[in-house]
């Protein structure tokens, strides 16, 4: 499986690292090894010293597919939750500087988090998806699908003209406003309408 993720997919979010509105998808990749379990501790990495969440809603793929058309998008995905793109910014901010990839700070180990998937309704609203994420019991960020500046049918097509979508595949979607910093002792805890879906103690 792979874990494809997207940048910049909410202007409040673009605006809020200094960044352009994108005119199409921002595209990266985590490994495998980058997941970490629902309720598993997250160890602070050594290599950083600005280590941020972003919260997402996270899809499911469950077709196998290449050349996906938006308007069937919708029959290769399957489940949603919220995840953690972890990053770790000074390292980011160095690498965008000069032009280089983001994997060291994007798709380290354990950088994945991810909830329980919740099974899509056949009358799923999916332009209507309320997330929220709370840092030490205290809601740091909110976000709702309908800001996406890309959706989710979109994303499937235009991913999967780069890249063969493959049962069991995830999709973090990008993160709204609001991401920020996490320290050794903090407790992470995202909600998809307002249920607790995942848990991580940052160690
Ligand atoms: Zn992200």
């Amino acid at each position: 499986m792979k874990i494809i993720c997207i940048g910049r997919n909410y202007i409040d979010h673009a605006k809020e690292l200094g960044n352009d509105i994108p005119t199409e998808p921002v595209i990266f990749m985590k490994p495998k090894n980058a997941i970490i379990q629902a309720h598993a501790p997250f160890y602070y990495p050594e290599f950083t010293n600005e280590l941020h969440y972003e919260c997402e809603l996270v899809l499911r793929i469950c077709k196998n597919g290449k050349y996906i058309q938006e308007r069937n998008a919708s029959n290769y995905y399957n489940g949603i939750t919220v995840g953690i793109d972890f990053t770790a910014r000074d390292i980011q901010n160095e690498l965008k500087k000069n032009g280089l990839p983001w994997e060291k700070a994007k798709a380290f180990d354990n950088s994945a988090a991810f909830g329980k998937f919740i099974d899509l309704a056949p009358n799923f609203d999916k332009k209507n998806v309320n997330f929220s994420f709370n840092k030490n019991g205290e809601t740091v960020q909110r976000g709702n699908s309908r800001d996406m500046i890309f959706s989710f049918d979109h994303l499937i097509a235009d991913i999967s003209k780069y890249f063969s979508l493959n049962i069991g595949d995830v999709i973090f979607t990008g993160t709204p406003a609001g991401v920020g910093e996490c320290v050794v002792g903090d407790e992470l805890e995202a909600f998809l309408e307002g249920e607790s879906l995942l848990k991580v103690g940052i160690k």
